[in-house]
């Protein structure tokens, strides 16, 4: 077994089409690949039918942005039926929020002197998920900075022209959908959220009071001691471990299945609960 829960396409803010995602998981011998594209299950089919007869199973997912106490948190869903009509109803609200927020960004922008960021934006994004990632694209493109990071530091971020509060329902929303479709709702790379050890203690009990079933566990880049210590979270609180790469594109900060392992006696979530 060698999965990785947690990509993107360019459904959402990843690059690769489906079929692209699916042959470099195959070609980095990765058996269960979960495409969990922003508030979108846009990808899925194409991803399922390019794998088809190939040694990848395709894992239908998805990943909501949330709010947790007023920080925006990521719920990656796995095992999820797309067809199911409270995922479609949150899904459809997120693109809702996300047209909203994308208007208001681009009127930030403007007044910062980027003008057309919304069209700009829409055209890195094509038909998929509209999102702060296509706006730093823009913005980039315009010579406004070097770098993705630059870009999100000076404009993207709280204090800076670009920046919009996240319009995000509660946690506890999008687990329901989440299970509600027959899925498991997963809490996405707990260690990026620079919360403090008793915030982050109190993210993952709540997540698990709310119904969550894993947190991930395993990144391909996180800092020393984070893997051991999320494993110990997960089984105070009684949740799984799930292990993904986030991959968006090749670059050389992540790469699908790469350094992807739970510690030793972490429950996988992709086994079955103990009966
Ligand atoms: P959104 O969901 O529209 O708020 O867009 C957030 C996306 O932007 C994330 O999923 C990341 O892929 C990307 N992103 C966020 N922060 C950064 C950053 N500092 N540098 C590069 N990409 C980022
Ligand atoms: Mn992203
Ligand atoms: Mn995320
Ligand atoms: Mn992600």
């Amino acid at each position: 077994m060698h999965p990785d829960l947690h990509s993107h396409t360019h459904f959402s803010d990843g690059r690769l089409s489906p079929q692209a995602l699916v042959a470099r998981a195959l070609e980095r011998r990765v058996t269960h690949l979960a495409i969990t594209d922003h508030d979108t299950v846009a990808g899925l089919a194409e991803a399922q039918a390019a794998a088809a007869g190939t040694a990848l199973t395709v894992i239908n997912g998805i990943e909501f942005s949330t709010c947790w106490k007023n920080k925006e948190i990521h719920i990656v869903g796995l095992w999820v039926d797309p067809a199911n009509p409270a995922l479609q109803g949150l899904i459809a609200e997120q693109a809702e929020r996300r047209e909203q927020r994308a208007a208001e960004i681009a009127r930030r922008l403007e007044k910062a002197h980027i003008p057309d960021a919304l069209n700009g934006a829409r055209r890195f994004a094509g038909d998929g998920t509209l999102t702060r990632a296509h706006f730093a694209q823009y913005i980039l493109s315009q010579g406004k900075a070097t770098t993705m990071q630059g870009v999100f530091k000076k404009y993207m971020t709280r204090g800076n022209p670009g920046y919009v509060p996240p319009p995000w329902p509660e946690m506890a929303v999008a687990i329901q959908a989440i299970t509600a479709a027959g899925g498991v709702a997963v809490l996405a790379h707990p260690g990026r959220y620079q919360l403090s050890g008793k915030w982050l203690r109190q993210m993952v009990a709540d997540f698990a009071q709310e119904g969550g079933g894993a947190i991930e566990v395993a990144q391909c880049q996180q800092p020393q001691n984070e893997r051991r210590l999320m494993a110990e979270l997960a089984a105070e609180n009684g949740l799984a471990g799930s292990q993904g790469s986030d991959f968006h594109y090749p670059s050389p900060y992540a790469e699908l299945g790469r350094n992807l392992y739970l510690p030793a006696g972490c429950r996988a979530v992709w086994e079955r609960e103990p009966t």
